[in-house]
């Protein structure tokens, strides 16, 4: 992977993130701050992730940081991230489609009766989701 496409992952990581963080700040008024360990911002508890391992439950870096160490650690590691999850992949090859094939066929008249269920819960949101698909389609036009 060039230059080029790291770059383009680390932009619409962040700016998800950021859109993320944006909207949520609008609806909480936060007044816990706290400033990151990494880029030295004073930033509201919200902008840092949940950590049980940590004494007061939230990371030391904002979440942003989070995202810009895992970028790196990724590009820098990434022949050894690739390779691991090939191995991975190599050796556990075909469980997970054996495993969900022997469950549907074990499970045959559950999954239906599941199935028909959930659709009946959600008949009228089916509906009415193709209905808008429907009339945005039009609108197109
Ligand atoms: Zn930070």
């Amino acid at each position: 992977m060039s230059k080029g496409s790291f770059e383009f992952v680390d932009i619409t990581l962040l700016k998800q993130l950021e859109q993320r963080l944006e909207g949520r700040e609008g609806k909480e008024e936060s007044k816990v701050f706290r400033i990151c360990r990494r880029c030295k911002v004073r930033k509201p508890l919200l902008q840092f992730s949940t950590d049980r391992r940590n004494t007061n439950g939230k990371t030391s870096i904002c979440k942003k940081c989070q995202i810009v160490e895992y970028l790196k650690y990724y590009y820098a590691n990434r022949e050894k991230v690739l390779l691991t999850n090939k191995r991975y992949r190599d050796n556990h090859r075909g469980e997970r489609t054996v495993y969900f094939q022997g469950y549907q066929e074990s499970h045959k008249e559950h999954l239906k009766v599941v199935g028909q269920k959930w659709y009946k819960k959600n008949k009228t949101r089916i509906k009415e989701e193709r209905l808008k698909l429907k009339v945005n389609l039009n609108k197109g036009r």
